[in-house]
């Protein structure tokens, strides 16, 4: 777990759906610590044409994930 990320980068509650996506999009970049994205979240980023690979991490829909 990348705690240095996660101090700097604490969600206020409550969040709207969109911090929440762009929180969990730059967590999967920093950090490791949480394998599975919410459902909302997953269907949120596909929305936007961007997936979620089989480890969490999130990448461009036209590519591949950059992380594994
Ligand atoms: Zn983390
Ligand atoms: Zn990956």
């Amino acid at each position: 777990m990348n705690k240095s990320w996660h101090d700097t980068h604490k969600l206020r509650m409550p969040t709207t759906l969109p911090e929440r996506v762009a929180w969990h999009e730059a967590h999967s970049k920093h950090c490791n610590c949480r394998k599975d994205l919410p459902k909302t979240i997953v269907a949120a980023l596909k929305k936007q044409g961007k997936k979620v690979c089989s480890r969490g991490h999130v990448y461009n829909g036209t590519g591949s994930c950059s992380v594994c």
